[in-house]
């Protein structure tokens, strides 16, 4: 998606949707509603998260690679 690649570089701006744009609780976004969860701006943001942060970044303990421990 050509806006994910745009805001991929800037980690404050993919950061702070993330962390707006979340499930309200009832399966719609906090910010969009009524928008469906997750949102555009949602989807967008973790595609931006992934090219930043190849690996996904989510689990910063997990050893890459699926190693068993
Ligand atoms: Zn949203």
């Amino acid at each position: 998606m050509e806006a994910s690649r745009y805001i991929a570089a800037m980690s404050e701006v993919w950061g702070t949707l993330l962390a707006e744009h979340v499930d309200d609780g009832s399966g719609h976004c906090r910010v969009c509603r009524p928008s469906r969860w997750p949102c555009t701006l949602h989807a967008i943001a973790g595609e931006a998260r992934l090219m930043a942060l190849p690996g996904g970044g989510s689990d910063p303990g997990e050893p890459s690679g699926g190693a068993v421990r």
